[in-house]
């Protein structure tokens, strides 16, 4: 016959996963005759080995309290098993060896299964196995039941213990108790009561636990005894409620925790990491209290975001200067013409602008790395998971989010790269997909720009409906996408808190160094060749012949009209040195032709003709050429859409932060309205990223299939969102 092997444990233990692990797909699966308490069996046959397993409801203990333990129990009695083999979490071990304990006193053949061994040594828990297995006087095994660590060993333990017989295990309940069991356990041997169940003094110290089950099998077969045992039973718990105000069951307790105390004592070692995990719960206390929690994470998200934003700011600005430097330099040092155009609008721009994102990076993953490396990052997810995970995203997403912009300002380069922290790929592309709606610092102007013109009454309001806009449009997305085509379960949140600790400088200072020199090396080197086919399309086919020299006659004879003593050499807006002279009606005059040349120029371009092109469509949401020129531009940077904006209306290069001249030209323009820049604002959220974001999207993602989806996807978003706003407000008369 073949021999059977009782797997026994708290529940949580890893029982069910030892029991895969070690009968593979050969089990079987039913109840306990008469109750809904699965019952799985197996074969293990290694090795020469053939050996019947049954995986027993998980309990803490063998008092039919519960139809768990009433089954496990009762297994354990009937059907005898050669061998028990208990799996115990070690990280756990007081609590767990508490079941153990009464499987011996039973006298049942026990193993230990030192299970979950690589959690106990995370947590810097060492056990000293041989000693626990001496004092105990019973094998134990440090298994890994998810890796299946340890299982070989444990079954060729089990199975050589299994031929050796071992009395059960006696532990001393204090005089009085063993007192009592003592003279019980003669009486019930002198008549043999019960023995087809268990030995004597497990059968007395039932009656002391008064254990119902038992006392009514006893009383069936001798109630004369049972009513004797009953009676010394009575007796003793008299004298302790007298003595100690206590009564059996409790001091039976007290005493088994005090004898696993007293194992464990000389057994575990605990290194720092257990006071690190005392400690990290005291200040887990505060940081994630319901209410005290989500207040300072606010603080911590704000201080993130300052110091990403804040203190970045001066590395950007020497880099602004240097490349600014580097234009000057070219325009000095070339010809005009073509080269000297590709050199400072496609080279120096397009370095310029990934090399521009550096410090950006470098602060926020310093910040990230300071957040994740303390373990406050986890805590942060653990509260917010809630939310996001209705979304379908993960508590982990908050960080690309507010990096984003989800604060407006952001930016979403080092978002999309925020999302590095989420484990799970789903919720990670679910994130770097929608994170770039967020309101980064480049759309500002164009929001500022809109706001001024038409909503300067209350642009605060305007500006918290855009913020809101652009989280609402966000999430909703990432529900959709989720429900779509990145299906598929939520991957379990790992309640898991790893403990608080001091990150150190040389951790912080490699983690941050070895991201920043990726996003260098990975989005460098293409952003270079896009930023030159951008330029491109803005400077190709070039104004005819006629046309240029057409502007220059009128350039010239304005000049002619002018005296000439006062006349200087003075550069003008396009970079070109004209002589003009200081009566501003000259000045003014000869600018006024140089715009409309950019203008005509623009119109003429590629880009020009695709904002053209477009019209009969864009029509739909309220935009003209002009503003589909600027939207083309916008791919590059988003806050170029503000200065060919600029350049399309004539006004000549607008600084982003100074467009007040735009804004009135805007509010006067025949072809603008607030209804048509509420349609500009929410398709300026929702459309294509940026190229540079889109190439992180797509280094992310590990695919360029995703960095083509953001930029068809985000725009046809914008496009539909943008025309149904201007529909339904010219429906309902605005
Ligand atoms: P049962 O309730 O005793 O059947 O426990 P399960 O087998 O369902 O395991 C509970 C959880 O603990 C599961 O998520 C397992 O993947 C995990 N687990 C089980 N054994 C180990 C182990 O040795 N190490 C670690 N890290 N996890 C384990
Ligand atoms: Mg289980």
């Amino acid at each position: 016959m073949e021999a059977t092997i009782a797997l026994a444990g708290n529940p949580n233990s890893g029982k069910t996963t030892l029991f895969n692990t070690l009968t593979g797909a050969r089990q079987h699966v039913g109840n306990y005759p008469g109750v809904t308490v699965e019952k799985k069996q197996g074969t293990y046959s290694r090795g020469g080995l053939d050996i019947k397993i049954v995986d027993l409801p998980g309990t803490y203990s063998l008092n039919p309290y519960s139809m768990e333990e009433e089954v496990a129990r009762d297994f354990l009695l009937n059907d005898q098993p050669a061998m028990v083999i208990d799996i115990v979490d070690a990280s756990n071990l007081q609590r767990n060896l508490y079941l153990a304990i009464q499987l011996m006193e039973m006298g049942l053949n026990v193993c230990l299964a030192l299970n979950m061994i690589d959690i106990a040594r995370t947590r810097g828990i060492e056990i000293d196995t041989e000693k626990l297995s001496r004092l105990l006087g019973v094998p134990v095994v440090p298994t890994i039941a998810r890796t299946g660590e340890g299982s070989k060993m444990l079954i060729e333990a089990a199975s050589k213990a299994s031929q050796y017989d071992r009395s059960p295990l006696t532990i001393s309940y204090g005089d009085d108790l063993d007192q009592a069991l003592d003279e019980m356990e003669d009486l019930i041997s002198g008549k043999d009561f019960l023995g087809d169940i268990c030995h004597p003094r497990w059968i007395a110290l039932k009656y002391l636990e008064k254990d119902g089950k038992i006392i009514s099998q006893g009383r069936e077969r001798d109630p004369e005894l049972s009513a004797e045992l009953g009676e010394i039973t009575r007796r003793v718990a008299d004298h302790l409620e007298k003595t100690m105000n206590t009564y059996p069951e409790a001091v039976i307790a007290d005493h088994r925790h005090g004898y696993i105390r007293s194992i464990i004592k000389g057994v575990i070692t605990r290194h720092h990491g257990e006071d690190r995990f005392f400690l990290s719960d005291r200040i887990d206390m505060v940081l994630t209290n319901r209410f005290v929690g989500p207040l300072i994470m606010i603080g911590v998200i704000m201080g993130l975001y300052k110091f990403t934003f804040t203190y970045s700011e001066l590395p950007v600005n020497w880099l602004e200067s240097l490349f600014g430097w580097l234009s000057s330099s070219a325009d000095a040092a070339l010809p005009d013409g073509l080269v000297k155009s590709l050199i400072i609008s496609g080279v120096i721009d397009g370095v310029g602008g990934v090399l521009g994102f550096v410090p950006l990076i470098m602060f926020m993953f310093l910040g990230i790395s300071l957040l994740e490396d303390s373990g406050y990052l986890a805590r942060m997810a653990y509260m917010l998971d809630r939310v996001f995970r209705y979304f379908g995203l993960h508590g982990s997403s908050v960080m690309a989010f507010i990096v984003s912009g989800g604060i407006a300002g952001g930016c979403a380069v080092p978002g999309v790269m925020a999302t590095r922290v989420l484990k799970s790929p789903k919720e990670r592309l679910a994130t770097l997909l929608t994170a770039p709606f967020m309101n980064c610092g480049a759309k500002l102007p164009v929001f500022a720009l809109l706001v001024a013109a038409f909503f300067s009454e209350n642009e605060a309001m305007v500006m918290l409906a855009i913020t809101l806009i652009a989280w609402c449009g966000a999430l909703i997305v990432a529900k959709i996408l989720r429900l779509t085509i990145i299906r598929g379960e939520s991957t379990p949140f790992v309640m898991e808190l790893p403990p608080y600790h001091l990150p150190t400088f040389r951790g912080l200072f490699i983690h941050t160094w070895e991201r920043t020199w990726e996003y260098i090396k990975k989005a460098g080197t293409v952003i270079l060749g896009i930023s030159i086919v951008l330029w491109a399309m803005m400077t190709f086919p070039a104004l005819p012949e006629s046309q240029q020299t057409e502007y220059e006659r009128q350039r010239q004879g304005l000049l002619a009209s002018t005296p000439s003593e006062t006349i200087h050499e003075v550069e003008t807006a396009q970079g070109r040195t004209l002589p003009t002279e200081e009566s501003p009606a000259l000045q003014t005059g000869i600018e006024a032709i140089d715009r409309a040349e950019n203008e005509a120029r623009v119109r003429y371009s590629l880009a020009g003709r695709i904002g053209v092109a477009l019209e009969t469509i864009s029509s739909l949401a309220g935009f003209d050429w002009r503003t589909n020129i600027a939207l083309v531009g916008g791919l590059a940077a988003k806050e170029v859409v503000v200065s060919t904006l600029g350049t399309v209306y004539s006004l000549g290069e607008t600084d982003p932060e100074e467009s007040s001249s735009l804004a009135e030209t805007l509010r006067e323009s025949p072809h603008w309205s607030p209804l048509a820049a509420w349609s500009l604002i929410i398709f300026t959220i929702f459309y294509a990223p940026c190229i540079v974001a889109v190439v992180c999207i797509a280094r992310e993602a590990g695919s360029w299939k995703w960095g083509a989806f953001s930029v068809v996807f985000n725009t046809s978003l914008a496009f539909g969102l943008s025309a149904i706003v201007f529909q339904t407000g010219r429906l309902l008369g605005f």
